[in-house]
């Protein structure tokens, strides 16, 4: 297993010379890393195409747009943000002053999973850069020619004492979790999760655990049909469903689910064509592995939408499954794939009493006109974040901070999130003499 100790030496003295805390230098680093993004764009969409078919509107979109926004984002306020913050102080402490100092931590260590390999690696990245941090990434495997695209935009580009990315499996993991880090900030599934906080935690290290789960999709008896099918099935069967915020199933009112799989299957035709498996465009399921995982599930209840597949290509078409119940094997893990089951419900409280049972989900989807409906959700069920009447599009904005609860996360991301994410706040009471 290699040793990581030298090089979060190198970085530990690096943070210390101080350069980092320098606002103007993050500033520039992440202008820098904007330019690199940009002249490179062609070779992020060409990598992710290659490891994962990901179309290039998709791409274009998802991979990089998001770490631009996010660079411009953090560019124009960070400055502001990193302001000391002046607070009130108690009149027994009369003549004092107080105020909090957002300071980084120091080398914080980043590590991003296959789905969205260039996104998921970049947008914690430009966090721990906009704090002030110095950063070691850790891409996935499952991804190698992203991986090793970012290993050259940042090997390349910046001095491994400041900006450091490590390829490799997961001793590569291991090994780097080993070390005493400032931060770790994780993304990726529950289960390794809790072997990343568990490293954390022998260090006291503060941890950002962005994980997934099954993210359920209410389609409530007045929601608009049409609207809904087309948001569900974009936010499902894009990346083919590899999405950690992908509505993994849908709880439909008993009166519309006939309706709302007619709309499914017109939308998917619409959107891929009559026939999927001709459209080459489509995302691949991203190993043997996930690929036999999900094929297991297409005998599931009913198939009312798709079900065909190849696996020398790893190609799943869309599909929806029907009369599937929580018995079911689709619905006892993440499926993170173009398979949609479908359960019916008859009252609302059936809705909350299955779904509060479980894990608490990255996000949840309410489709329905009514407010009353839409808070008695909200208001019921913790679960990370989500849309009303929409899916996924709650995670690309930067004004929303994004993260998990329970089993799906904690801490969040994305925007000043990110900022406050990788900084501590020092708080300070000045009390002159005079
Ligand atoms: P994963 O947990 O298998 O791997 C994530 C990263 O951890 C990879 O870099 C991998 O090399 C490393 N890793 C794997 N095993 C390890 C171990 N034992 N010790 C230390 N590191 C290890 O996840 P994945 O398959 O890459 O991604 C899919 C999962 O990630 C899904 O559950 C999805 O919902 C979740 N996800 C969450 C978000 C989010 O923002 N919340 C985003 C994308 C994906």
């Amino acid at each position: 297993m290699e040793n990581y100790h030298e090089l979060l030496k190198k970085q530990h003295a690096f943070f210390k010379g101080g350069q980092t805390k320098d606002v103007q230098f993050r500033i520039n680093t992440l202008n820098k890393l904007k330019d690199l993004v940009q002249t490179h764009a062609q070779d992020v969409l060409d990598a992710v195409k290659a490891d994962l078919n990901k179309p290039e509107v998709e791409a274009k979109r998802a991979e990089v747009g998001l770490v631009i926004g996010e660079i411009d984002y953090m560019v124009e306020n960070l400055a502001a943000w990193a302001e000391p913050k002046e607070v009130e102080t108690p009149a027994m402490l009369e003549g004092a002053k107080s105020f909090i100092l957002p300071e980084p931590y120091g080398a914080a260590l980043v590590i991003a999973p296959w789905n969205y390999p260039f996104q998921l690696a970049m947008n914690p990245l430009v966090g721990a850069i906009a704090a002030g941090n110095t950063a070691v990434l850790k891409p996935s495997e499952l991804t190698p020619r992203t991986s090793s695209l970012l290993a050259t935009l940042i090997n390349d580009n910046f001095p491994e004492e400041y900006l450091r990315v490590v390829e490799g499996e997961v001793e590569t993991s291991t090994a780097l979790l080993n070390e005493k880090f400032d931060y770790v900030f994780f993304t990726g599934s529950t289960g390794v999760g809790k072997i990343v906080a568990q490293a954390a935690a022998k260090h006291l290290t503060p941890v950002t655990l962005e994980l997934g789960g099954k993210s359920p999709t209410i389609v409530h008896k007045d929601a608009n049909l049409d609207e809904t099918a087309a948001r569900i099935a974009r936010g499902k069967f894009a990346n083919a469903g590899q999405t950690c915020v992908a509505p993994d199933y849908v709880l439909a009112h008993r009166s519309v689910k006939d309706e709302l799989i007619k709309k499914l299957q017109e939308v998917i035709t619409a959107t891929y064509g009559e026939d999927v498996t001709k459209n080459l465009d489509f995302p691949h399921v991203v190993s043997d592995r996930h690929f036999d995982r999900l094929h297991g599930f297409l005998d599931n209840g009913d198939l009312a939408v798709g079900g065909q597949s190849d696996r020398d290509r790893l190609f799943i078409e869309p599909t929806v499954l029907d009369n599937i119940s929580f018995e079911d094997a689709v619905m006892q893990d993440e499926i993170f794939g173009p398979i949609l089951p479908v359960i019916v419900y008859d009252e609302l409280s059936e809705v909350i009493d299955e779904v509060t049972k479980r894990p608490k989900p990255l996000a949840l989807y309410i489709f329905s006109e009514d407010e009353d409906v839409q808070n008695e959700i909200l208001h019921n069920i913790s679960f990370g974040g989500g849309s009303i009447n929409d899916t996924i599009t709650h995670m690309t904005t930067h004004y929303l901070p994004f993260g998990g609860v329970g089993e799906s996360g904690m801490g969040a991301y994305h925007g000043k999130a990110s900022f406050d994410t990788f900084s501590h706040f020092k708080s300070i009471l000045n009390r002159p003499t005079k």
